[in-house]
């Protein structure tokens, strides 16, 4: 036994979430097979297929709640020129220092790769938007894109390379293009959210941290197990910004020119992994949402030399009849023994397990063990009609989870010694503040310094009515803002 004990701690996590989450982190992704770090280019790892096939379960759902909100896929070209960056003022000032530059293509423009691709999109919209019946113009591609992070990367959390979708949608007026940004966060809400398992804050960022370019811009902020807010989906009222700058016009149904308003939202796939990963994992693994996972059932068939192809022959029938509800299900016949497949399908998250050997077949039981739970139950042959709805129940079971773990994470706080101590206690401050406009700057830059915690922006879907004075200036407080540290 000592033997097998000694394999087991090299193989599985050697530390606890609760203990240490950011090793815990950084031994999942590779233990479980999300990512493989050693492709030796500072920033970018190399996806392995159990992480990619989450991945594109991930994208599928997005990109068919796009679709069903009337976008439509497209995909653009990785290069941008030089040229058309230096169009929008404050969107070159601010991506220019995390452009990656092609510095050996001679005789042309200097091509850059895509931080993010207004500047790519925007220059085609001015051809294609003539008229008010062309709009509203809703696109969006999936892609990777390219900032040249300076800071410690990260395994998907933070890199120079994500996988993530950007959609680009133009509207006659600026009502429409407010009502998109509402849209973006109901998305996020049911995505994310109810989907992934991952709560989030929709927060409108003070104006000193929107996006280069924008009028305003809703992040969503996700709080992690380590009491760090990673930014999830963002979406931004870029207003009339870019269509003055690229020419997007059209004529309205009075034959007048305008120019005309446009959003962008970004669901980073790869980043929101990271929080699916760290929000529902546990010390033996991942635990992969059903709606999500690659293999929703995993079948281990228990023979011996003398029973395997009989056992083998039923448990193919018995995956056949899973199938045919839809349902992602594997047989492990590898050459595993019985107990290291488990390990090894614990450690992937996989939400079901069902065993199956003789004694299974002979009494028409079977045992199914739930991976969030860590429970076996045996469940009659029968019964297996019902997998679909405890798959759903798996989800509502996560997602139920990853609520109470926000439950108690955010603070009121009356003074800066509050202020303090939430954020030492890993917690999210909730506060009243004079100002998420240029003049509440000095305050924040006050927060950043004393207390190493930033100010993430107001609530966005929600208006909260601020009483007293900012906690910092003593002004009067316009705001109540969250504040808390991020990565
Ligand atoms: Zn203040």
């Amino acid at each position: 036994m000592p033997q097998k004990e000694n394999q087991k701690s090299q193989e599985g996590l050697t530390v606890k979430k609760e203990e240490n989450f950011s090793e815990w982190y950084s031994q999942i992704v590779e233990k479980a097979e999300i990512t493989d770090l050693r492709y030796d280019v500072k920033g970018f790892v190399v996806i392995r297929p159990w992480g990619a096939m989450i991945m594109e379960n991930m994208y599928k759902l997005y990109e068919e709640a796009l679709q069903k909100k009337g976008h439509k896929p497209t995909f653009f070209p990785l290069l941008i020129p030089e040229k058309n960056f230096q169009k929008e003022s404050s969107h070159v000032k601010g991506f220019t220092p995390e452009v990656f530059w092609l510095e050996k293509v001679q005789g042309e423009d200097k091509l850059a790769l895509r931080p993010t691709s207004e500047t790519a999109f925007y220059q085609m919209y001015s051809l294609w938007i003539r008229s008010w019946r062309d709009l509203p113009l809703k696109l969006y591609q999936r892609a990777n894109v390219y900032r040249y992070e300076t800071k410690a990367t990260r395994p998907l959390i933070r890199g120079r390379e994500f996988y993530w979708i950007e959609a680009h949608d133009v509207f006659k007026t600026k009502e429409q293009a407010e009502k998109q940004v509402q849209e973006d966060i109901s998305m996020t809400e049911e995505i994310m959210h109810k989907k992934f398992a991952i709560p989030f804050l929709p927060l409108k960022r003070p104006e000193w941290d929107k996006f280069a370019g924008a009028i305003y811009t809703i992040g969503s902020d996700v709080l992690m197990p380590d009491g760090k807010i990673i930014q999830q989906p963002s979406t931004h009222l870029l207003g009339q910004n870019f269509s003055k700058a690229f020419n997007v016009k059209f004529k309205d149904e009075d034959g007048k020119e305008q120019y005309a308003w446009q959003t962008c939202y970004g669901p980073a796939i790869s980043r929101i992994l990271a929080s699916v990963i760290s929000m529902n994992g546990d010390d033996s693994g991942l635990i992969i949402p059903f709606c999500i996972s690659p293999i929703q059932i995993v079948i281990v068939p228990i023979y011996n030399n003398d029973n395997k192809n009989k056992i083998l022959n039923e448990t193919k029938k018995i995956a056949e009849k899973i199938k045919l509800q839809g349902i992602k299900v594997e047989i492990d016949d590898s050459e595993k023994r019985p107990g290291e497949k488990y390990y090894n399908w614990e450690l992937k998250g996989v939400p079901f397990r069902l065993e199956i050997g003789e004694k299974e077949l002979k009494s028409k039981k079977l045992i199914l063990f739930i991976r969030d739970l860590r429970k076996k139950e045996t469940i009659s042959l029968n019964q297996i009609s019902k997998l679909k709805k405890l798959g759903e129940e798996f989800d509502n079971r996560l997602k139920s989870k990853s609520d109470m773990f926000m439950k108690d994470k955010i603070i009121d706080c009356k003074t800066k010694d509050n202020l303090k101590k939430a954020i030492e206690n890993k917690k999210i401050a909730k506060v009243n503040f004079c100002s998420i406009d240029k003049e509440g700057e000095k305050c924040a830059e006050y927060i950043e310094k004393e207390i190493n915690a930033q100010v993430r922006g107001i609530l966005a879907n929600k208006k909260e009515i601020a009483r007293g004075k900012c906690i910092i200036c003593g002004k009067p407080a316009k705001e109540v803002v969250y504040i808390g540290k991020t990565y």
